[in-house]
């Protein structure tokens, strides 16, 4: 006798786009071409807001509390303006 099972149970979590959905929320955005962070507020149209960058901010920009995760003591909360804040320093 052969059983079959069916499992139909199965929930699973649909993926989730953290570093877009997080980038919406946060104020202060860490661009991945220049690593420099900025005020949502300064961004130049959907660009980075250094413009000698030509990072997007959809595309680069990812949420600036996501990149102090762990390094809190070194980033602070509101970046400096032109700092270069290196994601793989440790
Ligand atoms: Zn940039």
């Amino acid at each position: 006798m052969t059983v079959v099972s069916i499992q139909l149970t199965t929930v699973r979590q649909p993926p989730t786009n953290r570093k877009v959905k997080s980038v919406s929320e946060s104020v202060f955005i860490w661009c991945l071409h220049c690593e420099r962070a900025y005020h949502r507020d300064k961004a130049r149209g959907g660009n980075c807001a250094y413009d000698d960058c030509d990072g997007s901010v959809s595309f680069d920009g990812w949420n600036w509390n996501d990149i102090r995760e762990g390094r809190e003591d070194r980033y602070p909360a509101s970046p400096e303006w032109g700092k270069v804040y290196s994601q793989y320093d440790d």
